[in-house]
């Protein structure tokens, strides 16, 4: 994590590479229901970070030794395409990407009812089409609107962001090259309803008051992606009705 020649991550007034303030998140664009043939799906910009995310089921356990009597079984997928990063990453899963799918799938698992699908599997895909560091985070924020847009009951959307430490100051969403060069990176998934937080990570070196800072930097962040995850949601259903509504306008006879 720590580079011994790190470039400069803040200028003199404060500011990121990218022109940010510390506390402030990358521009988001969240999209729902954008794959046809998945039963939800959703897909996330935040930053130069482009990732979709895909869910099938609940359906059928296969193989059938992996289910579960009393709940569904979710099965997550993290996986970097080859042209997401600046070197050509082999589609091989990685050691890193084996712990991501883990993760992610943990930080949705406490929302999902699974207990109403007894037998069955959840799949869960999320592919990084561009990656520029908190692409769990992202993905967990996109994979959670695919969960709902597939109509899978959940106690609510999760929603997810890192909080890290350039040149000793605390940052909210670090880009990649905050996240290679900086003193530390905190991922964070909450929801807000609950006030679970469902993923905690950290790397690097934090003091407990800046951990403790952190950890309300992120948790605020979530909250505040949480009100664009609704409105993602949202505006599909108010296109949905639009598309209705135009088709049952009467004809106009000449
Ligand atoms: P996250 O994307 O959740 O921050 P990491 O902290 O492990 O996960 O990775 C930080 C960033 O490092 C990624 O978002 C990506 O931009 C970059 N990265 C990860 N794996 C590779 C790779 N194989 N090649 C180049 N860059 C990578």
């Amino acid at each position: 994590m720590q580079n011994k020649h790190p470039e400069k991550l803040l200028d003199e007034k404060g500011l990121r590479v990218d022109g940010r303030r510390l506390d402030q998140l990358r521009p988001v664009r969240l999209e729902v229901g954008i794959l046809d043939k998945a039963n939800g799906s959703a897909y996330i910009e935040q930053g130069k970070n482009k990732i979709l995310a895909a869910v099938y089921g609940p359906r059928e356990a296969h193989p059938k030794h992996i289910a579960l009597p009393d709940r569904a079984v979710i099965r997550c997928r993290y996986h970097m395409a080859p042209f997401s990063v600046d070197e050509r990453k082999s589609p091989a899963p990685s050691r890193r990407e084996l712990e991501l799918s883990k993760v992610i799938r943990e930080s949705l698992e406490p929302t999902v009812l699974t207990d109403l699908y007894p037998r069955t599997t959840i799949d869960l895909f999320v592919e990084i089409l561009q990656s520029d560091g908190g692409s769990r985070c992202a993905g967990i924020t996109a994979a959670s609107l695919a969960l709902a847009d597939a109509g899978i009951p959940m106690r609510e959307l999760v929603a997810a962001c890192a909080v890290g430490k350039v040149q000793g100051q605390l940052a909210l969403d670090l880009s990649d090259i905050e996240d290679k060069q900086g003193e530390a990176d905190l991922p964070v998934a909450y929801m807000p309803n609950s006030n679970l937080v469902t993923l905690l990570q950290m790397d690097g070196i934090l003091t407990l008051p800046e951990f403790e800072k952190g950890l309300n930097m992120a948790i605020e962040a979530c909250k505040t992606l949480h009100t664009m995850q609704r409105e993602a949601l949202k505006n599909k259903y108010s296109q949905i009705r639009e598309v209705a509504e135009e088709k049952e306008e009467p004809e106009v006879i000449a």
